[in-house]
């Protein structure tokens, strides 16, 4: 089996190191990381310039670099190596749960692979100056996740977060959709300008069943995702005439 690691940290990654050790339990490992990070990148693909990749060793593992996003990385990947049967995203450094599935270029880097008709695993764990992830210990839920997936060939892409410390178990979960309040806090530059951080605060409980739910509760948290983003309870409502829409 040909499996490509990709990741937003970038290719120095520890998470992206880890994550490729693993890999190499299931089939030949080739690793195409950004030069540089980029989180929270999501699907961004550079159009205006052209693309170039360096090649370098991750654990002694054929790797390139390349000046470009999670999915450049993927889409070139793929490119130069014919038939890739998987593809493996992260581990990222934090968690890419709810709504932050949409920004994260972990993610992105898997659905890039799922638009390319490879399945894709992203994988996350939660990742701190003062709580650095345990890699060796975190190494057979890898696996685990990774087999789980193998072992449901009908399932495109999956959405992996690890919990801090030990797991508890492994539970399927869905997306968790919070509404949260954006915070934009100014500041001042050393210069005396002006300048905006972004934050946030969720404004809902953690709802049971969820990504989320599953991390707060110590457990590995699997979630399938899918491409199609057709709200098809609302679409049904709307063709039935419950809601004014089509016309005739
Ligand atoms: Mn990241």
């Amino acid at each position: 089996m040909r499996i490509l690691v990709s990741n937003d940290d970038g290719v120095h990654s520890p998470g992206l190191h880890a994550l490729a050790r693993t890999a190499q339990r299931y089939g030949d490992v080739r690793v195409v990381a950004p030069d540089v990070e980029q989180s929270a990148m999501s699907h961004a693909i550079t159009i205006r310039r052209p693309l170039h990749y360096v090649a370098t060793k991750v654990d002694g593992l054929e790797a390139y670099r390349v000046d470009g996003t999670p999915a450049d990385c993927v889409a070139l990947g793929t490119h130069h190596w014919d038939r890739v049967d998987l593809v493996l995203t992260g581990i990222n450094l934090g968690l890419n749960i709810g709504h932050n599935i949409w920004h994260s270029g972990t993610v992105a880097a898997a659905k890039q692979a799922s638009f390319l008709g490879i399945p894709a695993v992203a994988l996350s764990a939660p990742s701190s100056d003062e709580a650095p992830v345990d890699y060796e210990a975190l190494a057979p839920w890898v696996a685990q996740a990774i087999e789980a997936f193998l072992g449901l060939p009908d399932v495109p892409l999956l959405n992996v977060n690890f919990p801090e410390g030990e797991p508890k178990g492994v539970r399927w979960t869905r997306m968790s959709v919070r509404h949260y309040e954006g915070l934009v806090i100014p500041g001042e530059d050393p210069m005396g300008r002006r300048h905006y951080w972004f934050s946030e605060r969720p404004r809902e409980r953690v709802e049971e069943g969820t990504d989320r739910w599953a991390i707060e509760n110590g457990f590995v948290s699997l979630t399938p995702l899918r491409l199609n983003l057709t709200d098809d309870s609302v679409l049904g409502e709307i063709r039935g005439g419950a809601v004014a829409g089509e016309d005739g």
